[in-house]
């Protein structure tokens, strides 16, 4: 177990660092630059800083300084599922794969649908190696059917509400989420799945699912909750964030909503941009995910929205799976891939764009839809500079590796990409000043 009497929460002075020979990458721009941390706090940027007596030197030769990831998207699975994961290994993962905050999702036993239920979390989370905000539940019992004390939650810092795992169904419920939201100063989260539509589905339905005699999902049972919700962003005003868009239909939605300026986000998980449904030909549950992995149209559709600012962030949808569980029949196996160790290294990988729109991807946009930037009080995803919280992280984009599921932090093994050769890796994980990540090492 980690020593949790060494945790931030404890406010352990955490030692000076200069972190040398990285071009810092942040939403003010790009530049080569030293940067100098003192007591959690950056306090100097600048090239060629002196080292002073006492200070640990972190090397970032070659490497891209950032602030540190933000996923809006992680399944912790403790209370309740602590033999898939617990906040301990999740945040471990977190803080190997570059995160320095996770968002928290609430399909946990029991789900984060009450105050009493989110303390704990918090409490659970002291000393952990990321920040552990928290999305509540939408719904009682994440259920669909009555309001969640959504203001009892906000009172506490929650600033995302989903029932992911499944969407709201009823549009009348939504509605009113909505209108409490806007008054709450808060933001809706939509697992987009119409249950009537995807009802049976263990994949995808079209080619792939014929030939194989899998019972699918139309890509309709996502599209007609994205324009559903719209419809409803833009009566209400409501902030709706559309959580793993998968289809071509979606983003064609998304872009033309935001155009006309309707207050909604959206995010892309990893494996849409990297998998296709045509992976689940060996019946490999690995591969099972919700939404399902789609044909390469629609990899192509969500990566041009990674591009073009239509998505606004790459979120993990980390969803780990204890092995008796992953390894049923396609069909009976509970859809989720890990994914917080491999989402910065797919991106660098897979997506033909500069490291700059990357970081902001991975950084301080979804650091703004999760509230937890400076703007919002946070510190998460701001600008290096002096002041700022050192939440920062070292990616080396040009190191090369294999991932291998062994060697992964999670409690689970739920890759799909086992063996895959992959270009771009974190080197370093600073939080709150503490390097919890040295050369892809955890440091505790
Ligand atoms: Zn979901």
């Amino acid at each position: 177990m980690t020593d949790r009497t060494t945790s931030r929460g404890t406010k352990t002075i955490a030692p000076e660092l200069v972190v040398r020979g990285g071009t810092v990458v942040d939403r003010t721009g790009t530049r080569r630059s030293d940067v100098r941390v003192v007591a959690g706090r950056v306090v100097e940027v600048g090239e060629d800083l002196d080292v002073p007596a006492g200070a640990r030197v972190i090397d970032a030769g070659g490497c891209v300084v950032s602030p540190g990831l933000v996923d809006l998207h992680t399944h912790l699975r403790e209370p309740g599922r602590e033999e898939a994961e617990t906040i301990e290994s999740g945040t471990r993962a977190a803080a190997l794969g570059g995160f320095t905050a996770v968002v928290a999702m609430p399909n946990t036993d029991p789900p984060l649908d009450s105050a009493e239920s989110v303390r704990n979390v918090f409490a659970l989370a002291q000393g952990s190696m990321a920040q552990v905000a928290v999305a509540g539940a939408i719904t009682v019992d994440r259920a669909g059917e009555r309001l969640a004390p959504m203001a009892e939650l906000a009172a506490l810092g929650v600033r995302l509400f989903t029932d992911d795992g499944d969407g709201v169904q009823s549009a009348g419920l939504m509605r009113r989420a909505l209108q409490y939201a806007t008054g709450l100063g808060v933001t809706l989260g939509q697992h987009c799945e119409d249950a009537s539509l995807a009802a049976g589905g263990t994949m995808h339905e079209g080619a792939w699912s014929s030939r194989l005699g899998l019972a699918g999902m139309p890509s309709e049972a996502e599209e007609v909750m994205v324009a559903r919700d719209i419809a409803l962003s833009r009566a209400t005003g409501g902030r709706v964030h559309f959580l793993h868009l998968s289809t071509a239909g979606s983003i064609d939605l998304v872009r033309r909503a935001r155009a006309e300026g309707v207050p909604v986000t959206a995010e892309i998980a990893p494996h849409h941009f990297t998998l296709t449904d045509g992976c689940a030909a060996g019946y490999d549950p690995v591969f099972k995910v919700n939404p399902p992995l789609r044909p390469q149209d629609d990899v192509d559709a969500v990566k041009a929205a990674l591009a073009d600012g239509t998505a606004d962030a790459i979120a993990t949808d980390h969803a780990p799976h204890a092995p008796e569980l992953k390894d049923l029949p396609f069909d009976l196996a509970p859809p989720g891939m890990l994914g917080l160790q491999t989402a910065l290294a797919l991106a660098t990988t897979e997506l033909d764009l500069p490291i700059e729109r990357i970081v902001a991807l991975l950084s301080w946009q979804p650091a703004a839809i999760a509230g937890l930037d400076p703007a919002h009080g946070g510190s998460q995803g701001g600008p290096v500079e002096p002041g700022a919280a050192a939440n920062l992280c070292v990616v080396d984009p040009s190191a090369t590796w294999t991932v291998d599921p062994t060697a992964l932090a999670s409690r689970s093994r739920n890759t799909p990409y086992t063996g895959r050769k992959l270009t771009g890796r974190v080197r370093h994980t600073i939080l709150a000043g503490e390097p919890v990540v040295i050369d892809a090492v955890a440091q505790r």
